[in-house]
């Protein structure tokens, strides 16, 4: 490029565009839903709508840029201490600030694939490299073969469990061990962005395997079972120094007053929040068991969303569940991942799958 254009990295190259899911537009009047970003259909409690409400009163004054109050409730609520949270803009954007910290050009980040679309373009842009290691033929983690690719040059590792967009969860023994085989100086970040739905209880807790592991960061959120994807509120739970590392790659004022007060509130009416939760764990067992009563081979969901399998046939499914106003998110080629949102939403989807079979 001649001397007076700017230049931009050359990994910029290779970064997707990430596409947002937007709900149909229908002429004939008829609802639109959208089951394509793994959101919860709930509107918001009247009390956590009020504390943000009553937040952006203030919108004249940045946020605690140390977000104090949010700190110390998530201490309260996980019994951790404060040098061991951070809060970004999304774990998206802890993810992001991890990875800054860490890597660069001629490092490897090992992560099982196909998972979370944002991992490719958050290691592209440190200029890092991706090594993905293909998900088993259950779409699970195959841990085996992502200790074989591990090298000297291998500096994070990103597990997402439960697994987005396959849904499922990983085991407990399956996960110690991998923990134990990988060197103590490759970081391994445990993404439960999922957790609350998950309802197998052979699995351990983030939080439990981080205390004596200081490799070992999690990272979770306020977006899925807490309702609150549009402020944008995710934290992470680690070792002080890990977590230091974090903080000092944060944008100043990332997470806004009205995003700190809603999730200190949801906090506040978790049990509440957790209901919604238990029932959409439920509307999710109607639904993978309506896909199988359909014939359809649906791997386990431990999630808010499921995945169908479709390979080529994956666009024209999506856009026939898109033509009864659903929206989901295909991955051409590969399937289509379908949240568990509003009954009606999941009964127009189900009802596209079943045809689909016969
Ligand atoms: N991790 C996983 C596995 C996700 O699916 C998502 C959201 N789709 C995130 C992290 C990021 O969530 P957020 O930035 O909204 O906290």
């Amino acid at each position: 490029t001649p001397d007076n254009e700017v230049r931009f990295r050359a990994c910029l190259d290779d970064v997707a565009a990430y596409k947002p899911g937007r709900p149909p537009e229908r002429s004939d009047g008829r609802p639109t839903y959208k089951l394509s970003s793994n959101e919860n259909p709930y509107p918001p409690l009247p009390g956590v709508l009020a504390a943000a409400t009553e937040a952006a009163a203030q919108m004249n004054r940045y946020p605690d840029m140390a977000a104090v109050d949010l700190l110390e409730a998530l201490s309260d609520r996980f019994g951790v201490p404060v040098s061991d949270l951070a809060v970004g803009t999304g774990s998206v954007a802890l993810l992001y600030h991890l990875l800054q910290a860490t890597v660069a050009e001629g490092d490897e980040v090992v992560y099982a694939w196909r998972s979370f679309e944002a991992y490719p373009i958050a290691v592209q842009l440190t200029g890092a490299t991706s090594v993905k290691v293909p998900l088993t033929a259950e779409a699970r983690h195959d841990f085996k073969a992502m200790e074989a690719a591990i090298t000297d040059r291998t500096k994070v590792v990103l597990v997402c469990t439960p697994n987005n967009p396959t849904g499922p969860v990983v085991r407990r023994d399956e996960l110690l061990a991998f923990l134990d085989a990988v060197p103590s100086n490759v970081l391994v970040v445990i993404d439960e962005a999922y957790r609350e739905f998950v309802r197998e209880t052979d699995v351990v807790d983030g939080v439990e395997l981080y205390r004596d592991r200081p490799n070992v960061l999690v990272l979770r959120t306020f977006s899925k079972a807490y309702g609150l994807a549009g402020f944008r509120v995710g934290y992470a739970i680690g070792h002080p120094a890990v977590v230091g590392a974090i903080r000092k790659c944060a944008l100043p004022f990332g997470v806004s007053y009205v995003a700190q007060a809603a999730a200190i509130a949801s906090l506040g009416v978790e049990e509440e929040l957790l209901e919604r939760v238990d029932a959409l764990v439920e509307e999710r067992q109607r639904v993978v068991s309506a896909l199988q009563a359909a014939g359809w081979d649906v791997p386990e969901s431990q999630t808010n969303f499921v995945w169908l399998e479709l390979g080529e046939d994956t666009v024209r499914f999506a856009e026939a569940v898109q033509a009864e106003g659903v929206s989901v998110r295909p991955f051409p080629g590969e399937g289509v991942r379908v949240t568990i949102g509003e009954r009606e939403a999941n009964d127009l989807f189900l009802n596209v799958a079943r045809t689909w079979r016969q």
